[in-house]
């Protein structure tokens, strides 16, 4: 009902003893449920074929093991390691490219395989765009730098893009900004660069030549904030060196708005419309690999109590949950994650890679705790 998306605040399911505070928007993206049919469209129209997937479909572990069900395997983890040999691969084998996209060299090794590449394509044309974007900047001869998480796929994709064009280097977070621009500043030594940018910059990088006109791109589900802050610093240190005016800025820094997703703009702000409602803890549900849900959880550990979890199998009981700990980056068991007074207030939303069933699963998990809690069906009747 709001196509504009002016509308944030979160649904509140009021169950009585416990209140669920829905993010008004969560879960599947375009490019996610896109992919998902041109997969499972893919394995019904090749029946006796075999079926690759170059890497997980979406960092979701249920999607995944769907598609593993129904007899698709992964040629590579997460972290581009080979899992099978593309020695393997014949010219009648179908593989997928994920929504993440691929590099160009992984392109060129399915096609010397003899694979047809396009037809299995589901490349989210969200990263395309930022594909696109760079190469403008490229045209006009800045450096791209990428802001995105260095293994990550599409990052990984995004970067071979660019730097077919340009030099390119990526950078993770502001710690490695605040590095570069030492390095633009003159203010370390030039070979120090290859040691701390090691497998993030382009062959032939060289950070005196390459760091005088830049432009940034994000991969796109960094978090919204974070990327806004990279830009402005980046852009303020070439305003600072050469001397630059609002008009003459564009000079050295390409002036490029951020590439971050619908999806990670819309998820981000609807959580941070949530976390105005006071409440007791938050669940934010996705894969424990995926970018964009890991950062709906770093916004909301920043106020209350917040459990990750990768399903609703996790919630063990009314006690006790087996969540992921972002930092120590292994599952953890708490013990009296529902407070006792009542009612209790729960924010829940997902990430893009998250199914709806799986958010409703955890809402009929949660209000099942609570005997004098009203039903679903009476909750659904609400909504209908
Ligand atoms: S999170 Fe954004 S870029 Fe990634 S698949 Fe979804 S819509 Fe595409």
């Amino acid at each position: 009902m709001d196509k504009m998306k002016k509308d944030f605040s979160p649904t509140l399911l009021d169950f009585g003893p416990v209140q669920i505070y829905l993010a008004r928007h969560f879960g599947f993206c375009y490019g996610v449920e896109n992919a998902i049919e041109i997969s499972f469209a893919t394995i019904e129209e090749n029946p006796g074929k075999r079926i690759f997937l170059l890497s997980e479909m979406i960092h979701n572990p249920q999607v995944n093991a769907d598609l593993q069900s129904r007899g698709v395997r992964f040629l590579q983890d997460t972290y581009g390691r080979e899992l099978i040999p593309f020695e393997e691969l014949t010219p009648e084998d179908i593989v997928i490219i994920p929504a993440f996209g691929t590099t160009l060299e992984m392109e060129k090794k399915l096609i010397k395989a003899g694979l047809r590449i396009k037809e299995y394509n589901t490349t989210c044309p969200f990263v395309e765009k930022v594909w696109n974007r760079s190469q403008q900047i490229a045209k006009k001869d800045y450096t791209v730098i990428i802001h995105g998480k260095p293994k990550h796929e599409e990052t990984r994709a995004t970067f071979s893009h660019a730097a077919q064009d340009t030099a390119s280097v990526i950078i993770s977070d502001m710690r490695e900004a605040e590095l570069l621009a030492d390095y633009i500043k003159g203010n370390r030594p030039p070979d120090r660069f290859f040691k701390e940018f090691k497998n993030q910059y382009s062959d032939g990088f060289d950070p005196i030549r390459d760091l005088r006109r830049i432009g940034l791109v994000n991969q796109t589900t960094m978090l919204a904030s974070d990327t806004q802050a990279i830009a402005d610093f980046l852009k303020q240190t070439m305003i600072d060196i050469f001397k630059l005016e609002e008009n003459t800025v564009g000079e050295y820094f390409a002036d490029t708005r951020d590439t971050l997703c619908y999806a990670t703009n819309d998820n981000q702000t609807a959580v941070i419309e949530l976390l105005q409602t006071g409440a007791d803890l938050a669940i934010v549900v996705g894969g424990y690999n995926s970018s964009n849900t890991s950062h709906l959880v770093e916004l909301c550990e920043k106020k209350l109590p917040t459990y990750f979890i990768n399903g609703q199998e996790k919630i063990i009981s009314a006690k006790d949950i087996l969540h992921y700990d972002l930092q120590d980056r292994t599952e953890v068991l708490s013990t009296g994650y529902l407070p006792e007074h009542r009612p209790v207030k729960i924010l829940l939303t997902s990430g893009a890679s998250c199914p709806d069933a799986m958010v409703e699963s955890i809402i009929r998990k949660l209000s099942a705790y609570f005997p004098d809690a009203v039903s679903m069906e009476e909750m659904k009747s609400r909504f209908s």
